[in-house]
Order: structure tokens, then sequence, then C-alpha cells
């Protein structure tokens, strides 16, 4: 397996990589390649040190918001973040595109409430694919589309379908309502990469009835096993309350996930959003965030594929500053980092 990707068609530098063993290796060639080769040793010394949560036509996924190595957009993330060391600059790695405000679920913290206002229009379709030529030009390698419910806009696959597999990788968070046969086979032929469930609670009446549908939480577990069948990586979305984690649910909903086949758990933390945003009670003290961070290592260390992204640690001063490098386009347009 070898990915190369070309800074220019000017060879300033370009990275050569392949599988050799379970350890994956690159080399930099072009005019900045000698310089820079000891940053390419770095970047594959860290990935791979990193839990292989999934393999993808041979290529490593190391977690499903980064794309697999060595794929031609893995080397384009490398040489952007080679880019963003030489320039000091930084551009999103990351798009978030609300492609709807619709959505079937009446969720209690549901983040997006306060911009829904039906009255707003939607982006049309060209829009959102100039907005995809745009953030794949400022170098993103993960496009993904959220909503309201995204499958509730019958455009989906042909968005998908748009996102240049050679620079970017494609996901969606959904609720999982309308994963069925049909709508899985036209993701998968769309080139869907991946894509994250939202799961509220390890017990299945407390998700339908936070969600307002009865059996959200069944067709949810269903839709997700026709999409591993069908090629499609899994994960869950997740966040954690003082109660949750106190309760056992957040460790239970992880076992489940295992069980299930899931490559990766995303945990976040519970802060005061939507319906939620009067609420501190559910915010987390130090002390859960702590038991939190040691639920996460333990399952990350454990001997089993699945990939946890616990946001305590991502957005912890020490983390990964997802935030300074992604940007998010709400369904109507306005922007929001
Ligand atoms: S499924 Fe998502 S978009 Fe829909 S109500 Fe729930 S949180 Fe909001």
């Amino acid at each position: 397996m070898n990915g190369e990707y070309k800074m220019t068609s000017f060879d300033f530098l370009h990275i050569d990589a392949e599988i050799n063993g379970s350890k994956i290796v690159g080399k930099a060639g072009g005019v900045l390649g000698k310089m820079l080769q000891p940053y390419v040793d770095q970047f594959f010394e860290k990935i791979n040190s990193l839990k292989v949560i999934a393999k993808v036509n041979g290529m490593q996924v190391y977690n499903l918001y980064n794309p697999p190595f060595p794929s031609q957009a893995g080397m384009r993330f490398l040489e952007r973040k080679l880019r963003m060391m030489l320039s000091k600059m930084a551009f999103p790695v990351t798009a978030n595109l609300a492609i709807t405000h619709k959505c079937q679920c009446q969720c209690i913290h549901c983040s997006a409430d306060p911009f829904i206002d039906p009255a707003k229009k939607e982006l049309t379709v060209e829009e959102i694919k100039t907005v995809v030529d745009g953030v794949l030009d400022l170098g993103a390698s993960l496009v993904i589309y959220v909503g309201g419910e995204p499958l509730l806009r019958e455009e989906l696959f042909e968005l998908i379908q748009y996102v240049d597999k050679t620079k970017s990788i494609s996901m969606i968070f959904t609720n999982g309502l309308l994963l069925t046969e049909e709508n899985v086979r036209k993701l998968a032929k769309a080139g869907l990469f991946s894509l994250n469930i939202s799961i509220d609670s390890s017990e299945p009446e407390l998700h339908n009835e936070f969600r307002a549908v009865p059996g959200c939480y069944q067709k949810a577990f269903e839709g997700a096993e026709r999409c591993r069948k069908a090629g499609i990586l899994t994960g869950i979305s997740t966040y954690a309350t003082s109660e949750s984690i106190k309760a056992g649910n957040v460790e239970k909903l992880l076992k489940i996930a295992q069980e299930q086949g899931f490559s990766e758990v995303t945990i976040f933390d519970c802060i005061p959003s939507g319906r939620f945003l009067k609420d501190t009670s559910k915010i987390l003290t130090t002390e859960d965030r702590k038991q939190l961070i040691a639920i996460t290592r333990k399952y990350h260390e454990m001997n089993h594929p699945m990939g946890i992204n616990c946001m305590s640690i991502i957005n912890s001063p020490r983390g990964g500053r997802l935030l300074r490098r992604s940007v998010a386009i709400l369904h109507d347009g306005i922007r929001r980092y």
C-alpha cells in the first residue's frame, strides 16, 4: 500500500508512505523533503503508537475523524500539518456543515434547537457544494454533514458523493432512524466513510424517552449493523453527565458498543446547550471528569480495537485543541467556529 501526496505541481514537498509490517513509514521528497523528514518521522512515530481501530482497503484507521493512512487524503492531512507548522497559520481540518434543521426527534439536550427557525431558508445544494469546495481548498480532510437529521435532506447522497475522496473523508451525525436498507446502500455507494449515531443512554427506554421517539434505540442499532455490513465504519456519539458516570451507564454503553462492533465511541461532556441551557446540574465536576478520563483510559488500553474519543481530554489544555481547527456552517449559512 502506498500513499503519495504532492504539495503543488512544483515539487516543494511530496510524501511517500507505506505500511511495513504493522507500521507506517514515510519518506519526504521534493525541495523541502530533507528539511521536513524529521517532522514526517515524528508524525509517523506518533501514528504508529496509536491503536488501529479498523482497516479500510488495507489502510489503517486510527480514529473516525482522520483519513486512513497511508491514503491520499491522509497524506494531504500530513502535508497540511507541515504547512501549518511552516507558515504558523491555522487551517481548518474539520468542516461541520448543518444541511437541515429538520429532525424527527425532540431531544431535551438538542444544541441545534436555538437555531431552528422554519422561517429561515436552508442552503441550497449548490451553495453547500460551494462551501465544500471552499473548506477543501482551505485544507479540511473531514467533511461532516449534520442537522437536524441529515438523512431528512434528500440530496445528502449527492453531497457525500461531491466530497473529493482524494482530499477528504466524509461523516454524518445521525439519530439512526432512517438507516434503512435502501438508504444505507445509497450512503455506501456515495462513498460515506463513517457515521456517528447519537445514543443518549445505555438504557433503551431512557434513550427513547430523551428523544421522544419510541423504538429509536433499536432502530439506531439495527441501522448501525446494516452500515457495518455495507462497509461504512460506525461510531456512537454520546454525552456524559454526573449521573450517568456515577450510575455506570457510560461504562455500560462502552461495553455494548464493543459487543456490537462499533469502531469508536465519542463521549462529549454535557455542556449547557439547547434545552439544557439553564440546567447547570448536568455539568461535570472536576471529580466527574477524572472518573470519565479513567474509564476512557481503561477501555482504550483494553485488547480490543474499539477507539474512544473523550472530549474531557481533547478539549483540555493538553488536548487536541479541536475547536481551533474546525469550522462549522449552520443550515442557513451562518458560520460558527
Ligand atoms: S437527533 Fe440531534 S438534531 Fe434531532 S433533536 Fe436530537 S439532538 Fe437535535
